[in-house]
């Protein structure tokens, strides 16, 4: 596979000309505090696009210093709420003026096919951005009657509740959707008045990076957003044990968002963590497979199953089986890989070396206990880390494959008889972030939404998402919701007032 692409926006070609990056800091581009540098890959040819500063305790030190600082001195503290409206909102028009650079490179810091970029996850940025400019007008307490039966004779009792800005935020991002995950976090979050400390992925944080000078350029005052890169393991643990951090807000797998509770405790800062899923696709008998196929096929193939919503756990009714799996698998075998840069690519590679290995070790573990692999499988013996979009039949619930979280394009397949057993099978997971239905019955659609434990469930469709639609996991899948009106509330402190009048 023919690997040599090359960006076709000016403002890309520009960006990338800069190979060694900086980290953000009071709105200065900053070295760090060692030369330690990270190089940041283009997963599709694995050549080196840029390095960023692997930043160190000291680092985030500072970073975290500006924040307080620009939290409780200047312009931010005192600035009126359709000010900081219209902060965001220019933000979202520069993320829109700049789409087709941003997502150019997306794509090649993160391997995401063009249209991924451009058409949802860039726009979704724009709206996070719009939809929370809305909501920083809107903040608002209650005043609220008490029973008070001991107030001093002759006075009155007048109580209410202020909504304030939790403080300084860490924002701690993955690598799979970048800059709409870190729009998720940073526009509800200044929205609520807080400032932000950022750490992107260390795989992907060059458009994190070009987000801080669209920041700067919106007109934010110095230290509202500080951009930290680095490894998790260092900068992230940093930045998730200061004692100066009031709240975290981390997305990524479960199993760091174990690790940042730990961190959090230092100073018991809030935390709010969006992890793994193991999302169920589920097709009733009824389901319009004309909709349904692509539908499943989509919902676990789209971003390379990069996703944490991916539907990668398949149910289908077992009249509808055989057929449901064969069409699948002819989908994922006409599937063209490639770089995301070129037009006919409809999955590019995974994010890096790690990921690729571990989902072929899934693949392997799968099929020793039992799977039959029915397409797929195989690592492309080219440069890049592409894997070829795997379907597994005949799973069982006790399979590593059913039961963890593999974020890459491998599906698995399990037939069912009635709606009670599949129901029960879709619930048999740690995990509970989403699900989707699939049936022309009004009926079972709701019933289903309404036995099926997980933050969101589908119907007639999977992985929609919207700036107003609450997103976040229950069981192991995380604390808290992303998106909507809900996700304002992560970002503020309930104040009571209570006077004698
Ligand atoms: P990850 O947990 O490896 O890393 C996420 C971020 O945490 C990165 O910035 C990383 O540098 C940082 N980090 C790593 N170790 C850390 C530590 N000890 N302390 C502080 N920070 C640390 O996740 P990933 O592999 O980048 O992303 C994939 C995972 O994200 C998947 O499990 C996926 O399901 C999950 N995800 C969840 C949602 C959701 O909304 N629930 C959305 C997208 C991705």
């Amino acid at each position: 596979m023919k690997q040599t692409v090359q960006p076709n926006i000016p403002a890309t070609k520009a960006f990338l000309k800069i190979k060694e990056r900086q980290l953000l800091i009071d709105n200065q581009w900053i070295n760090g505090s060692t030369e330690e540098m990270i190089d940041s890959i283009d997963p599709a040819t694995e050549q080196v696009l840029a390095r960023i500063v692997s930043a160190q305790p000291e680092d985030v030190d500072h970073a975290v210093s500006s924040s307080r600082l620009a939290l409780t001195q200047g312009a931010w503290p005192v600035m009126a709420p359709s000010e900081r409206s219209r902060l965001l909102w220019k933000l979202a028009d520069l993320i829109e003026e700049n789409i087709d650079e941003l997502a150019e490179l997306e794509t090649l810091d993160q391997g995401k096919p063009l249209y991924v970029g451009r058409w949802a996850e860039i726009p979704g940025a724009v709206e996070q951005f719009r939809y929370f400019a809305g909501a920083a007008t809107k903040i608002e307490g209650s005043t609220i009657p008490t029973s008070i039966n001991y107030q001093p004779e002759g006075k009155k009792i007048f109580a209410y509740t202020r909504k304030e800005p939790i403080g300084v935020v860490a924002a701690i991002v993955p690598w799979n959707s970048p800059l709409v995950l870190t729009a998720m976090k940073l526009a509800p979050a200044l929205a609520a008045g807080c400032t932000v400390v950022l750490k992107p992925a260390e795989d992907t944080s060059l458009t994190a990076l070009r987000l801080g000078e669209l920041i700067i350029e919106a007109g934010f005052p110095p230290g509202v957003v500080n951009i930290i890169t680095g490894y998790g393991a260092i900068a992230g643990k940093a930045l998730a044990s200061h004692m100066d951090v009031d709240k975290v807000i981390f997305t990524g797998s479960t199993e760091t968002g174990r690790s940042i509770l730990d961190s959090a405790k230092s100073n018991l800062k809030k935390v709010s963590i969006e992890l793994g899923g193991k999302s169920p696709v589920i097709l009733m008998d009824d389901a319009n497979l004309d909709l349904a196929i692509p539908g499943a096929a989509n919902a676990i193939f789209f971003n390379g199953g990069q996703v944490c919503v991916a539907g990668s756990r398949l149910y289908a009714h077992s009249k509808i089986y055989d057929q449901v799996v064969e069409k699948v698998a002819d989908i994922a075998k006409g599937m063209k890989l490639g770089h995301g840069l070129l037009p006919s690519t409809q999955m590019g590679p995974l994010v890096n070396k790690r990921q690729v290995e571990q989902v072929n070790n899934f693949i392997l573990t799968a099929e020793a206990e039992g799977g039959s692999l029915v397409t797929g499988g195989k690592r492309l013996d080219c440069p890049g880390f592409f894997i070829e979009p795997t379907v597994i039949a005949n799973a069982r619930q006790d399979m590593q494959i059913v039961r963890e979280e593999v974020f890459g394009p491998v599906l698995v397949c399990q037939k069912f008889d009635d709606i009670e057993e599949v129901t029960e099978l879709a619930n048999d997971s740690k995990f509970g972030l989403a699900a989707s239905v699939w049936t022309e019955s009004l009926s079972t659609a709701h019933r289903m939404a309404d036995d099926i434990h997980t933050g969101t469930v589908w119907i007639n469709c999977h992985s929609m998402f919207d700036a107003s639609l609450p997103i976040g996991g229950i069981k192991q899948s995380g604390w808290g919701q992303d998106c909507g009106m809900q996700a304002l509330s992560k970002y503020l402190e309930v104040k009571t007032v209570c006077a004698v009048i």
